[in-house]
């Protein structure tokens, strides 16, 4: 059958090719270093399980409103007030099947034919295709390791033409852990307000912060701000429930609207069950993502050292989110035997070959990089490492 130009032009998803890959490795029984996951290691918490639990036995298992219960809005909207100190009605918030659902929706409301979005690189996977996919074109600027991996005011405004609609910003960011800071948002913010683009700003990790980083909102910086900025999240990477597809977004109510009804046109609304654990998971007990959020801090102090003592890679520290992102560009024109490294794609493929599965940085935009996730136990982190330090010592 013949395949539209659209379904033609997506990639699949890389980080979970990888995943893929390195899993049907382990099902060999071959002992590889996963270093590939988007996702936390930890289980979901039991109270949210048991939300869930309770939701099914109570028959709460028939369709919702499209743009989710009430009772999950008020919880969102409360979170908003209580850690951003932001405030939006219930006509502002649609819950989605995930924040990549929301994203989706998103550029599929904002973006057609023509339309430009500045996209900072290194930058999540999904951004571009889906950019790509409503009919836009995605504009990447690139960033630099010594400036945090943050877009500069400068760059920004070079980027921008009289198509561009929107700039999206990561913070924490996948995959480089980098973070914006309140003054560096404003930045941006007042350069989007003044040239009347929309900002949309992914802050799925805005928990996962460390070295004392305080998460800032972009939305909250002023009112003005706020009315071009919608705030994207989700209980996924917070609350170790990627499979439960709970995402939502706040902002301007008539982009809301325009999702609420591509949504039931689309998947109708996001899982029942899964909106009454997400109740469960922004209202109760918090306790396990401290837990969770300290024990990814131990990682990233012990990983980023590590990193940092092989000879000819050099490595970022994060702020936030659960990813190193290494340089190893110092290592490339170098051999193993007869093969020559030249790009991060190299390095994956030889890195599998020594049984550790990492991300390759051009995936993310930047070929000099790799990408590890720390969202896996520290003797997993110790033993990958030694395998990828002694793989360097290998190299001619
Ligand atoms: C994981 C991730 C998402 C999507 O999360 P969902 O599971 O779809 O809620 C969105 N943005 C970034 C940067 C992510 O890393």
């Amino acid at each position: 059958m013949k395949l539209t130009k659209r379904a033609q032009s997506i990639k699949p998803s890389p980080t979970l090719a990888i995943t893929a890959k390195a899993n049907r490795m382990k099902a060999e029984g071959i002992d590889v270093v996963g270093f590939g996951a988007g996702e936390p290691d930890f289980d979901t918490p039991d109270n949210i399980k048991e939300a869930a639990i309770k939701a099914i036995k109570s028959g709460f298992t028939k369709y919702t409103p499209s743009s989710g219960i009430d009772e999950l809005k008020d919880a969102i909207i409360e979170k908003f007030r209580k850690e951003n100190n932001l405030k939006y009605e219930r006509n502002q918030v649609v819950i989605c099947c995930g924040a990549k659902d929301v994203l989706y929706n998103i550029a599929q409301v904002l973006f057609e034919e023509g339309d430009e979005v500045i996209i900072p690189a290194p930058y999540w996977v999904s951004y571009p295709d889906q950019v790509v996919l409503a009919g836009g074109t995605p504009v990447f600027v690139p960033t630099k390791e010594e400036n945090g991996f943050r877009i500069t005011g400068e760059d920004f405004k070079k980027a921008i033409t009289s198509r561009t609609r929107a700039i999206i910003i990561n913070s924490p960011s996948n995959p480089t852990g980098g973070a914006y800071d309140a003054k560096h948002l404003e930045e941006i913010g007042e350069i989007a307000l003044k040239n009347n683009l929309t900002i949309i700003s992914d802050e799925i990790y805005e928990r996962m912060v460390y070295d004392g980083f305080k998460h800032v909102s972009m939305a909250s910086l002023s009112d003005k701000i706020k009315e071009i900025t919608l705030v994207v999240n989700g209980v996924s990477k917070t609350y170790s429930m990627t499979g439960w597809r709970i995402g939502y977004v706040v902002g301007d109510k008539n982009v809301i609207s325009a999702i609420v009804n591509l949504q039931s046109q689309s998947t109708s609304n996001p899982t029942s069950i899964s909106q009454k654990a997400s109740v469960e998971a922004l209202r109760g007990d918090q306790s396990t993502v401290d837990m969770m959020v300290k024990a990814f801090d131990e990682r990233r102090k012990y990983i980023v050292k590590r990193l940092n003592s092989i000879k000819g890679v050099s490595c970022y520290n994060p702020q936030g989110a659960f990813y190193v992102f290494p340089n190893f560009s110092k290592l490339y024109g170098k051999k193993l035997k007869d093969k020559v490294i030249n790009s991060s794609s190299d390095l994956a493929e030889l890195l599998l070959e020594v049984k550790v599965a990492i991300v390759p940085g051009v995936a993310f935009g930047d070929d000099a990089y790799i990408r590890l996730s720390y969202a896996t136990s520290m003797d997993n982190i110790k033993k990958g490492i030694d395998r990828i330090e002694e793989f360097v010592g290998k190299l001619s």
